[in-house]
């Protein structure tokens, strides 16, 4: 569904992702981890639109995205779904999920769309009229996720949902991420959480300093080959030693 060839991208002058390769197959959940710094938000920024693309290119069904803006992507079936932060705070719950349905194409089944978020999220149906800045953070994960999904995408790029949370939310949030696929959705997911990420995924990349170093079936991908090839290469760099894995 979304390909992505040699791309290079990053910030003004400075390039961060170096001549990535890498595919996403419609109804599959794909995973992308790597240690900080790695790349992942920059490469969920320049699909969507919002970072230019230096070089190489992203073709969505075979149709470029090289200049499509980033308020159009909705527009072409894909959203992005950021950290749950990134709500828009003063404004309610509903008034954020409203927000998710701006493509004309989305604005006729509003309340459809609701009742959905609200079905999925019963926790957002009784805050509806809470302002989205008083949320917990896994309150506000799920708006962020419940507004993306009223655009009703085909393609959802979803930037680390568990960042922050407790577990049972977290665990909770995973389980909305395989009903999604279940349905047919194609979701790229960002993750910190290995673990959490090769339960649900078809397919794993692994990114390291701006380039792909692992792209495996997650049913082949073992734990303790990755967290070595994850951390000890990070640890080379930083000079310290790996970190537990998580
Ligand atoms: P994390 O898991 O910590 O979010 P990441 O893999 O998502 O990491 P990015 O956020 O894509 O990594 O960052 C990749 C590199 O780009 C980092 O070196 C970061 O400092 C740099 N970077 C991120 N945002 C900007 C920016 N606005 N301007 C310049 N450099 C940036």
């Amino acid at each position: 569904m979304l390909e992505i060839q040699r791309l290079r991208a990053g910030y003004g002058g400075i390039t961060i992702l170096w001549d990535v390769d890498l595919r996403f197959a419609a109804g599959q959940l794909t995973a992308i981890i790597g240690p900080n710094g790695a790349g992942k938000t920059t490469l969920l920024r320049t699909i969507s639109g919002l970072l230019p693309i230096q070089g190489g290119d992203i073709r969505l069904r075979g149709k470029s995205l090289r200049n499509v803006p980033a308020w159009d992507m909705p527009g072409h079936g894909m959203v992005l779904v950021p950290e749950g932060r990134l709500v828009f705070k003063d404004m309610t719950v509903e008034e954020n999920l409203r927000m998710g349905a701006f493509v004309p194409a989305a604005r006729s089944w509003v309340a459809d769309g609701l009742e959905r978020a609200y079905t999925l999220f019963p926790k957002l149906a009784q805050r509806r009229r809470q302002l989205a800045g008083s949320l917990s953070g896994g309150e506000a994960q799920m708006l962020a996720l419940g507004r993306g999904l009223m655009a009703e995408p085909q393609l959802l790029l979803i930037d680390e949902p568990s960042l922050g949370l407790a577990p049972v939310i977290s665990q909770e949030l995973f389980a909305c991420l395989e009903a999604l696929k279940r349905e047919g959705k194609t979701i790229v997911l960002v993750e910190q959480s290995t673990r959490s990420a090769l339960a649900v995924a078809d397919h794993v990349y692994l990114m390291q300093s701006g380039k792909v170093l692992l792209s495996q079936p997650a049913a082949s991908v073992e734990l303790e080959a990755l967290h070595d090839l994850y951390f000890s290469r990070e640890a080379a760099v930083a000079g310290a030693p790996s970190p537990s894995p998580a």
